[in-house]
């Protein structure tokens, strides 16, 4: 293959050796020289190089999220989007919306409500579900997957009666005079419904994920590490799709899967551990839940929740089971990426770390959304990596200050902290949940505000551009052992870069983000259109 010359654009590199340069040069997907335009083009220009004008934009390495489902976006575009929604009213006017295009007896299925949003009104009920959508089971899934609404028509489609065995860690929410059900169902209470919807089709499926591959790429984001297999029809399927997507089919984006423990005999099976693949598709670590999350004070705190004091949060499971399920992805040689929200569920996760040697890839905290002092400084391990989500900031606050109180805000979401004692951290969006937008992620982590509200959510973790970016580059290619091929505008790495349309590092305000175009993805050397 030619070479190509990306020239005429402010590339930082993020790596020391050349921090700024104009030109970049690059054949068969790698980056094979960079420094001024002059240099470059006497050096590469004489020899039929194509040569790709960058009008001067900034040009970073190519953007990583560290953690997001990329099933959960597609099933954005598949199913009703409720993100975003700020009203009672307004959510029943969708639901009704998409119901007047469902046939009777077909599921309904949304996702993405938050009723902190909401200016007007609260969680709608069951009699206003089923005003709205008579004739069609609903099945509503909160913004963070731990709670789901349903109508009559769900339940009755589900052969739902007061006794029904409800699974263990779940519950079914009813009125406590009359005794019904309301309509919600917390944590795997959900089983109820969902094995009662028929699965979308293979063909469903993969045309959600590549609407979605595409959508990541047009946000700058050249890889993504991605946890699906429960969502997409288990490991063999999940593989499969990304497979025919990803090495037949041409679609860009780089994706490391995330396998749920339960897939680790399927693993084995196939012969299929970390780094299985190549750098377009790869199988990355053992994905486990060590807890819930703040909204439902499922999260697992060493000291009690502040507005209940009763409560410590839930551990997704003993620390017998958690431990069993380390030691067989050890035998497996897998790293573990692991869901930790609260301080305890940390605590007990890096305490099984502790007893089993280290594999070739990290070990993931997914979240370490609460930390200590003490637990910071264990964190600060190389074959350690916490995957956080900036936006979570956005998310989250103010309604988390109750939960957690402010002696503790020091330690949530304390990225500036986790940073400057040595933890290797990558940048994340955990999408759905937040917004597939890497620049979103970036304003949040340097300014801890909600875009368009003035309020600085404990502006002392406020982190600078230049570490943001690194959040999403060179922080993403650590968390799966790819730092020698990404993260940084490098001699011999992979030639993924991000365009922008303006310079994130010389911004008079931060703000200046939110309308910051991606101009150009480019992948393997190749603009992605
Ligand atoms: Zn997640």
């Amino acid at each position: 293959m030619s070479k190509t010359i990306y020239t005429n654009g402010i590339f930082y590199t993020l790596d020391s050796n050349q921090p700024v340069v104009e030109s970049v040069v690059v054949e068969n997907g790698r980056i094979i020289d960079l420094g001024s335009h002059p240099e470059m083009s006497l050096q590469w220009g004489r020899a039929g190089a194509r040569v790709i004008d960058l009008q001067g934009n900034m040009v970073t390495p190519g953007l990583i999220d560290s953690h997001l489902h990329m099933s959960g976006v597609a099933f954005n575009f598949l199913d009703l989007d409720l993100t975003g929604v700020t009203s009672k009213s307004e959510m029943l006017d969708k639901i009704k919306q998409k119901a007047d295009t469902v046939a009777p007896g077909k599921w309904l299925i949304g996702m993405g409500w938050d009723e902190n949003l909401f200016t007007e009104g609260s969680i709608p009920t069951i009699e206003e579900l089923d005003y709205v959508a008579p004739h069609c089971p609903i099945y509503l899934k909160r913004i963070c997957y731990h709670a789901f609404l349903v109508n009559s028509k769900a339940l009755e489609m589900s052969q739902y009666h007061p006794s029904i065995e409800v699974p263990k860690g779940g519950s079914v929410v009813v009125d406590p005079h009359t005794k019904k059900p309301t309509g919600m169902l917390l944590e795997s209470a959900s089983q109820i419904i969902t094995k009662h919807i028929p699965d979308k089709t293979y063909d469903e499926l993969k045309n959600g994920l590549a609407h979605a591959m595409k959508f990541a790429i047009s946000k700058g984001l050249t890889s993504v590490h991605t946890n699906d297999p429960a969502y997409l029809g288990g490991l063999e399927q999940t593989y499969r799709m990304y497979d025919e997507l990803i090495n037949h089919e041409q679609k860009g984006l780089r994706c490391n899967l995330l396998i749920d423990c339960p897939y680790l005999p399927a693993l084995k099976e196939k012969g299929m551990a970390a780094g299985y693949g190549n750098e377009k598709l790869q199988i990355g670590a053992i994905k486990i839940f060590a807890d819930g999350a703040f909204g439902r004070r499922t999260a697992l705190l060493s000291e009690p929740y502040s507005d209940d004091p009763s409560q410590y949060g839930e551990a997704m499971q003993t620390q017998e089971v958690l431990f069993n399920i380390v030691k067989d992805a050890r035998e497996q040689s897998m790293p573990i990426a692991v869901h930790t929200i609260g301080d305890k569920a940390l605590e007990d996760v890096l305490h099984i770390l502790d007893q089993f040697p280290k594999v070739n890839y990290r070990d993931r905290i997914i979240h370490t959304s609460l930390v200590r002092e003490d637990l910071i400084a264990r964190l600060a391990d190389p074959s350690i990596v916490a995957d956080i989500q900036p936006r979570f900031v956005v998310g989250d606050y103010p309604w988390v200050i109750d939960r957690i109180g402010k002696e503790r805000e020091a330690y949530l979401y304390a990225w500036k902290s986790l940073l400057s004692k040595g933890v290797i951290c990558a940048g994340g969006s955990d999408a759905p949940v937040e917004p597939v937008d890497p620049l979103l992620g970036i304003h949040a982590a340097v300014t801890r505000k909600t875009p368009g509200k003035p309020n600085i959510w404990n502006g002392e973790q406020r982190i600078s551009m230049l570490d943001a970016v690194k959040l999403f580059t060179i922080g993403g290619a650590y968390a799966t052992n790819e730092e020698a091929i990404k993260g940084t505008i490098s001699r011999g790495k992979l030639a993924d870069m991000t365009v922008y349309s303006k310079n994130l590092f010389t911004l008079e305000n931060p703000d200046a983000l939110l309308d910051t175009k991606i101009e150009m993805t480019i992948i393997d050397g190749e603009i992605q259109g």
